[in-house]
């Protein structure tokens, strides 16, 4: 539907425009007063201009990562109760194990609060050493639940075997076929039986930006031969009880649940496989993979999730059941590795625009301006056929561009006038393009490299709404450009009204701060995030709210400048040091105010983001 403007505009029409009911899978909303509103339960709302004040209120600027804790913890129960529902209604015996991929959000705050929710048998998945360290350092020692994946040299594989001494159930999964025998000598050696899993490649292959994870060519896991190899030694040593689990991931994001199905079913031929042979396997870990719908209900495509948590688990629970039960087979509990289904929603960012180039100031029609008679007749056509709405000759765009670039070095033709010229260019290019002609950059306080890096590398779309004056029709064509500078640091695909569009519809600021909300990062974004142009982390905080009141926990000052310097292995004192030599080597007379060496001693620990509220250098840290 289009946005006109005589159309009646109404809170309804603001979710439906900006998606809200697709994305927020009922988290969010919109409350009476346009606001958006974070809903981690069916009791609580919190008002997101609201958290926005709270952080103003501790002397921070925007953009700050706000963490819905509650959210979190409902998205593991959610997913369970899915498992249970479909268990129960399958008269099925089989139990559901989650562990939590930590890959996809380490941090602290996000992994106490999975590990706390009410599904007390979650455990957690690593996938290097370090990970490892990771889940040590938080999982509960006498029996908490690991899976040890990705590839292990020997120290990493001892650790994993004094964690399970220590009471931590862990299993270990063979990646690649060398890993067998030194988990055979640690064990050994350290006199720990371990309880292996084994990964394997399906043929099946999910269709997405991930797909590589699985089929034959995949980075990971054992194929047929290797597999067979695999069995070979543990018979040979005795030790088939040692295999407890089967594994298989076929990607992130799985858009289509038909193409995950097969690859389960060719999974549970494995299975059966290595029950014949004598192993009795107790679990099938079906890894990571439920997808997020981050634009549309009914599209496959890579961002979206034609399917419900529910038809997920039902057809984890259905296929392993009846599989089982055609050829009369023990049944496996399942074990998952959901890391976005659980986090993605949990976290967003807050930000402000700082600046607006409107294109209306751009685009004047400007013929008349152009003085030189040459540029003057081409200048006409093209801006007749841009009125007219005809196609525009890419032919005369070139020759009207190189009489522009030639007149200007011959001097034939002023600044002026060369800005007319690019204003016309510029609506050629918006209408070649295929781009909505009237589109104006909106400057946003933040790094879309550091906050949303999936939007540079991958093409994803998040979703992205103002938090206040929903009530008011939106009637500016925007595309939002972030601080760094780098032509990519642009956000060109948004989800909105039902459809894929290459500008988003926003307010016309006012006085007050225009607050953005960037939806749906709390899957891999934080983790991939890159410092580019040394933006750092930016500042993050959890938010909760009790009897009506917000309760701020965890506030993670964001990096100040000095760590940037640091991470490229600059010293803060260096940079003072010189210019206090330098202002010495001046003299007094004309050496600027002292004011200078303070100013940069501030900015050192002050934020990489730029300062939204007008004071002097304001230090974030001590
Ligand atoms: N398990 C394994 C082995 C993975 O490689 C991944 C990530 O791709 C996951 C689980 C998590 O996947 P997702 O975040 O799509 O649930």
């Amino acid at each position: 539907m289009a946005n006109t403007l005589n159309e009646a505009w109404t809170l309804k029409r603001a979710r439906e425009f900006y998606n809200i009911p697709v994305w927020s899978e009922g988290y969010f909303d919109v409350n009476q007063h346009g606001h958006i509103v974070a809903k981690p339960d069916e009791s609580t709302e919190i008002d997101l201009v609201e958290v926005s004040k709270e952080i103003r209120a501790r002397e921070l600027s925007l953009p700050a990562l706000i963490r819905f804790p509650q959210i979190l913890q409902a998205r593991v129960l959610e997913i369970d109760n899915a498992f249970i529902k479909s268990a129960k209604a399958a008269s099925c015996s089989l139990k559901h194990i989650p562990y939590y991929p930590i890959k996809v959000n380490q941090q602290r705050t996000v992994i106490e609060t999975i590990l706390s929710s009410k599904v007390e048998n979650i455990g957690l998945e690593v996938g290097s050493k370090t990970e490892l360290l990771v889940a040590l350092g938080l999982l509960d020692l006498k029996q908490g639940k690991l899976i040890c994946n990705g590839y292990k040299d020997r120290a990493y594989i001892r650790i994993a075997l004094y964690a399970q001494q220590m009471g931590v159930d862990v299993f270990l999964v063979i990646e690649n076929l060398s890993e067998l025998d030194i988990i055979r000598q640690e064990s050994l050696n350290i006199e720990v039986i371990p309880k292996l899993g084994m990964r394997v490649r399906t043929c099946s292959v999910a269709n997405g930006k991930w797909q590589n994870s699985g089929g034959l060519n995949a980075k990971f896991g054992l194929d047929a031969r290797d597999i067979l190899i695999c069995l070979d030694k543990l018979i040979q040593w005795r030790y088939e009880s040692w295999l407890h689990l089967l594994h298989f991931h076929m990607g992130s994001q799985i858009s289509n649940l038909e193409e995950f199905k097969v690859g389960l079913s060719e999974a549970m031929r494995i299975y059966s496989a290595l029950v014949e042979r004598g192993f009795a396997l107790k679990f099938i870990d079906v890894g990571g993979g439920l997808a997020v719908d981050y634009a549309s209900k009914s599209d496959v495509s890579y961002f979206s999730r034609a399917y419900s948590i529910q038809d997920y688990a039902n057809t984890v629970v259905n296929t392993i059941n009846d599989f089982c039960k055609r050829k009369d087979l023990p049944i496996p509990d399942v074990v998952t590795e959901n890391g976005r289904a659980i986090t993605a929603h949990h976290a967003l960012l807050i930000t402000n625009v700082l600046e607006v180039e409107d294109h209306d100031d751009k685009h004047h029609d400007s013929e008349t301006d152009l003085r030189d008679s040459e540029l003057y007749e081409l200048g006409k056509q093209l801006l007749s056929s841009i009125r007219d709405n005809q196609s525009i000759s890419q032919h005369l765009i070139i020759s009207f561009e190189k009489l522009v670039n030639d007149k200007f070095h011959r001097g034939e033709i002023d600044l002026q006038q060369r800005a007319i010229a690019e204003a016309i260019l510029r609506q050629c290019d918006t209408r070649v393009k295929g781009f909505q002609t009237n589109v104006d950059k909106y400057y946003c306080n933040f790094s879309i490299f550091q906050s949303m890096p999936d939007v540079w590398g991958l093409d994803q779309i998040f979703p992205i709404a103002p938090l206040a004056r929903l009530n008011e029709q939106p009637l500016k064509q925007t595309r939002l450009h972030d601080l760094t500078c780098d032509s990519d640091g642009q956000i060109s695909q948004y989800a909105v009204d039902g459809e894929l569009k290459d500008h988003l519809s926003l307010h016309k600021p006012d006085s007050k701060d225009y607050l953005l909300g960037f939806f749906l990062l709390g899957a891999y974004q934080e983790v991939l995030g890159d410092r580019h142009n040394l933006f750092g982390d930016s500042h993050a905080l959890n938010v909760e709210q009790y009897q009506q009141q917000l309760e701020v926990t965890e506030l993670e000052i964001g990096d100040c400048v000095n760590e940037m310097l640091n991470s490229i292995h600059i010293k803060g004192q260096q940079i003072i040091d010189r210019c206090k030599l330098r202002l010495g080597q001046m003299g007094a007379d004309s050496a600027p105010t002292s004011g200078m060496i303070d100013e940069i001693n501030n900015a050192l620990f002050g934020y990489t983001y730029l300062d939204s509220i007008d004071r002097p250098t304001h230090r974030i840290k001590r």
